[in-house]
């Protein structure tokens, strides 16, 4: 039996291309008789006990349903700190001095949005001396994988063969928290989740997971990576193009049936203005029919 999961960062209401993308991951898990849990990735942002109220309100107005109680992420630290000290013993880290502005001053290769960056090694061979002179200085060490340029091979269930080099991400932060990278791993195995559906701007983070996951002997999750929805500027649908979550569209006057058949139109599953049932949009979807494309549109114009 599948298990699926949605796992938000509780930063804000979830826009429409959220919401999108957490139905496909229901539907996913669901249609295969499966299970969908929810986890909150509430490790770096504030107010997130207000965040995830209004989150967790919007996925059950829609009918997005999840077993279990939620995981917080903020909750694990303790399975976090056994993985990483388990890499540590392994000789497989280092600690990184590195402020973010040496880091993206140093780093050559394109940042993807949403994740780190690519780490050019600066510390990684550091000597005792060079160690114990940035130790004086105050700063705190972020620690690090030395992830040795490796090249990491998976199949993702939407986008198809996928590959990448895994540079030497974090693994825990120079306070001392976990990584999203080792947290969503260490999270993912904990719930025994074994489909992982989100949007494809972490496309480019799975090769640092798929790493870890072999490093740490735990299973690889099934990967679909599902394209993102944008605003009609083109850009990544956020707050700014207005009118983005669901309470603002109800506000507009619709009905929650109204915009969940809106996204299964969006997906290829509905009549345009069709108004659709959670189980209604489970009984027509399919993973493997999903638009290839991103989804444009301009949220406040909508008409209901
Ligand atoms: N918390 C991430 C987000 O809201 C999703 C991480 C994941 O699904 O692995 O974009």
């Amino acid at each position: 039996m599948i298990v699926g999961r949605f796992a938000p960062s509780p930063s804000g209401n979830l826009h429409l291309g959220n919401l999108r993308t957490a139905l496909i991951a229901w539907c996913a898990a669901r249609s295969d008789g499966g299970r969908f849990l929810m986890r909150v990735e509430d490790l770096t942002t504030g107010a997130a006990a207000v965040a995830e109220a209004e989150q967790q309100q919007a996925l059950a107005m829609l009918g997005i349903t999840h077993d279990g109680a939620i995981l917080r992420q903020s909750e694990g630290s303790d399975r976090h700190r056994i993985a990483i000290d388990r890499l540590v013993q392994e000789g497989s880290t280092y600690p990184c001095y590195c402020s973010r502005r040496e880091i993206r001053d140093a780093a050559t290769a394109p940042h993807g949005s949403g994740t780190e960056g690519v780490y050019p090694g600066t510390c990684r061979d550091l000597t005792p001396a060079d160690r114990a002179e940035r130790e004086r200085s105050g700063r705190r060490p972020a620690l690090r994988l030395r992830a040795e340029g490796v090249t990491v091979h998976f199949r993702d269930r939407v986008v198809g063969p996928c590959s990448g080099v895994v540079d030497d991400l974090v693994l825990s932060r120079a306070d001392g928290i976990a990584s999203y990278n080792l947290a969503v791993v260490i999270d993912d195995a904990e719930q025994a989740v074994d489909q992982v559906v989100r949007g494809d701007d972490l496309l480019e983070t799975t090769p640092r997971q798929v790493l870890l996951q072999g490093l740490l002997g735990l299973a690889t999750p099934e990967y679909a990576h599902v394209p993102l929805v944008l605003g009609p500027d083109g850009a990544r649908l956020s707050k700014r193009h207005g009118s983005v979550g669901l309470a603002e569209q109800l506000e507009r006057g619709a009905t929650a049936d109204q915009v969940l058949g809106l996204l299964a139109w969006s997906l290829g599953l509905a009549d345009p203005g069709e108004s659709m049932s959670a189980p209604q949009v489970l009984e027509r979807f399919d993973l493997d029919a999903l638009p290839r494309g991103a989804w444009l549109v301009d949220p406040p114009t909508l008409q209901w």
